[in-house]
């Protein structure tokens, strides 16, 4: 690039006619656009970035960094709803690079979702708020985003509507931003929209939508590579299986929906009793598993011991009050010594869930050879 435009502008013709082309503006124009490409090409690196980044704190970091090195906004907050945090909306606020608290107040965007399924890109903020001033249920939206003076409203949609927004401020040092700048802004954000959105979508295809683990299917390939990874390996992996009790019950005196509550808060205890390296997930119906790499009987005991006692104590908000619920639990460990193949390793654990219910329920069965015969699970169910 920059050869051809040293060739340019020293071909003859062109240094003959210099200063007619520098009169009539020509150079200082060849001189604006080679900054936008320069603008550009850090856009596309910065892109890459973005879309190489592997989780949502990733992407906004790298976005908040981009973004803080060329305007210093007086602030970014990231508002969006992730699934496994089915009540909520997460925010993320930056201030000068660092993560802070910015006390936004807001418990759902959805009263914003109509005006960006309309207008589906960046809106000055002044817009959105003209545009919902007479929105009850924006009112409070908007008035606890009033506070922090935004200049830019980012949305983060996808086929499910809006997921969030990104707010973006006004610059501390340099008075308001060009029309060129906001542009290059809403470039770059509409990426971290997309990269985040990404990132909402593959959290979808794994994760169990009313309970926010890990669903069947991420489950069963992890379990198979942990399998194999431990065949190779002189590794120990313990897998528990829990299952909660008399449950039909609880759903038929209480209802369906204090029970989908119910799985919901276990879900939660279950999420807070494990390390980030465990797999938790829904087995399906009321049924759970946590796998546990380079996890021996005694830890994978203590896991187990520490989860029964927390959800037989669980309080689950609702009325009328609910009743405590508890689950039983099978455990079992494998190495290269005890190896067998993936289903006979859930067979294990399950005939020592089994022998949990059967010894009646409320606790943890650690698996060993001659456990109850499967044949007596059936007895063990009544
Ligand atoms: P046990 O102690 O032997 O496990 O008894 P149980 O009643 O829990 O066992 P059973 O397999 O007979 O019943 C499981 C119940 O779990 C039946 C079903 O209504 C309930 N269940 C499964 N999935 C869900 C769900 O997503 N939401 C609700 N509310 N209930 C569910
Ligand atoms: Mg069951
Ligand atoms: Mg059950």
């Amino acid at each position: 690039m920059k050869e051809t435009e040293q060739d340019f502008l020293l071909n003859p013709k062109i240094l003959e006619n210099y200063s007619f082309l520098q009169e009539i503006g020509v150079l200082k124009y060849i001189d604006q656009l080679n900054q936008e490409i320069k603008k550009y090409q850090g856009l596309i690196l910065s892109a890459g970035e973005i879309f190489n980044c592997t989780t949502a704190d990733e992407i906004m970091d790298a976005a908040v960094w981009q973004i803080s090195d060329l305007y210093l906004p007086s602030f970014v907050a990231f508002i969006w709803k992730p699934l496994q945090n089915r009540d909520d909306v997460t925010i993320k606020g930056y201030q000068n690079y660092k993560f802070v608290d910015l006390h936004l107040n807001i418990e759902n965007i959805v009263p914003l979702e109509s005006f960006f399924l309309k207008n589906q890109e960046p809106v000055i903020y002044d817009m959105l708020r003209e545009a919902l001033e007479k929105d009850p249920g924006a009112k409070p939206i908007l008035e606890s985003f009033d506070r922090l003076i935004p200049e830019l409203v980012i949305p983060i949609l996808g086929p499910k509507g809006l997921y969030g927004i990104i707010l973006v401020g006004t610059k501390i040092l340099t008075g308001e931003y060009t029309a060129s700048e906001l542009l290059f802004l809403r470039q770059l954000m509409s990426f971290v929209s997309q990269a985040i959105q990404n990132h909402i979508h593959y959290e979808y295809s794994v994760r169990d939508v009313k309970t926010g683990l890990f669903n069947y299917g991420f489950f069963s390939t992890r379990f198979n590579e942990e399998v194999s990874r431990v065949k190779r390996s002189g590794h120990t992996s313990s897998l528990i299986v829990i299952d909660v009790d008399k449950f039909k019950n609880f759903n038929d005196d209480y209802g369906h929906l204090a029970g989908d509550k119910v799985l919901e808060y276990i879900a939660r205890t279950i999420k807070q009793s494990v390390r980030t390296d465990d797999v938790p997930s829904r087995f399906g119906g009321e049924e759970f598993t946590i796998l546990l790499p380079d996890t021996d009987k005694d830890i994978a005991w203590n896991v187990a011991e520490r989860l029964r006692t927390s959800i037989s104590s669980m309080m689950v908000p609702w009325d009328p009050l609910l009743p405590q619920v508890t689950i039983s639990l099978g455990i079992t460990t494998f190495n290269r010594e005890n190896m067998a193949d993936s289903d006979e390793i859930i067979h294990r654990a399950d005939e020592a869930l089994y022998q949990s219910k059967g010894n009646g329920r409320n606790r943890t069965t650690v698996w060993q050879d001659k456990l109850l015969p499967r044949k007596e699970k059936a007895a063990a169910d009544l």
